[in-house]
């Protein structure tokens, strides 16, 4: 009766041993599925149902509504791109909002910089976070021990609605997909709050969906269109995320000011010595190269 779970009955085993995985529909016809050791916490919250499990692979994972969300293996790969992007374009970032992102793992990584002076993080869900605590030290461990972090329990779209102009110098839209609570986050009115509330050189990095499979890459070029009509510059780019649909995601960075090409400060941001698995400022250059296919549906849109 766990509609997120799976069991499987392994051959290999005594008769009636049963395997335990998680399965997720990546498309009608496609499903991706993780064997489970532990399933370690399930619960429905105000505004989604939380699950947490254990595997070999992946380590720690959490889902919200029977989608993945962040897993131990590979949560390094989302973080560095969400963040590493917009602080190596402008490393004198001070003021930035995080929106969603209860896990923790992208306040953790804007966190490393010194000259960031103050993160507001602005989570829908309580319960991720303090759940996260619980089970996902690895991302959480910020949250409740840097004293530049403030933690808001509230809608972002309600948030940069309310929030003074030119507070902020980045904001990171670190959101689940535009169904349910994350729904607000992908509409011409949050984008145009984010423009009021962005600083002259302010940057926006959005969750930005995935191209390959057709429900995903809608998004995309919906979310697209808006940001950029929204904002003189608005470009997308691409990072490997193994455990999300089709594992092509990107994230979109809008500006009023800067192009993350051209304004790149890669010696500065290398003198940073900051040390990343993932990120590095070649794979930034890289990341904004698109193949054709979707080049094409985004300057279509
Ligand atoms: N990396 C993840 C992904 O793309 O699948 C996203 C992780 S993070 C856990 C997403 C968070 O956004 C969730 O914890 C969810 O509660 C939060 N969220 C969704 N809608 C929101 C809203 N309107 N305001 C603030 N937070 C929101």
């Amino acid at each position: 009766d766990d509609p997120y779970m799976i069991k499987i009955l392994d051959k290999s085993k005594e008769e009636n041993a049963m395997d335990l995985w998680y399965t997720e529909n990546h498309q009608e016809d496609v499903k991706f599925s993780i064997k489970v050791k532990e399933h370690l916490h399930s619960e429905k919250s105000e505004f989604q149902q939380l699950d947490f499990f254990t595997s070999d692979t992946f380590g720690k994972f959490f889902t919200l509504d029977g989608l993945m969300m962040v897993t131990e293996k590979d949560e390094f790969i989302y973080h560095d791109m969400i963040t590493h992007v917009s602080m190596a374009v402008n490393p004198n970032i001070k003021r930035v909002l995080v929106i969603g992102g209860g896990d923790g793992g992208t306040a953790r990584e804007v966190l490393r910089y010194p000259g960031v002076e103050k993160v507001d993080m602005v989570e829908i869900d309580e319960r991720v976070v303090r759940l996260c605590q619980k089970f996902l030290p690895l991302t959480a461990e910020k949250l409740d021990n840097d004293e530049r972090l403030t933690l808001y329990f509230e809608d972002g779209l309600k948030f940069v609605q309310d929030a003074d102009s030119e507070s902020y110098d980045l904001i990171l839209v670190d959101s689940t997909d535009p169904i349910g609570p994350g729904e607000g986050l992908f509409t011409y009115e949050f984008y145009n709050n984010c423009k009021r509330v962005l600083s002259e050189d302010g940057i926006l990095i959005n969750q930005h969906e995935s191209p390959y499979y057709s429900s995903y890459s809608h998004e995309m070029k919906r979310s697209h269109s808006k940001i950029k009509e929204t904002f003189p510059i608005a470009k997308v780019y691409q990072f490997h995320m193994p455990t999300y649909p089709s594992g092509h995601w990107l994230f979109g960075f809008a500006s009023k000011k800067y192009d993350p090409i051209a304004d790149l400060k890669a010696d500065e941001w290398n003198a940073l010595g900051l040390k990343t698995k993932y990120y590095n400022t070649d794979i930034h250059v890289g990341a904004f190269m698109l193949p054709t296919y979707v080049k094409d549906e985004l300057e279509n849109v």
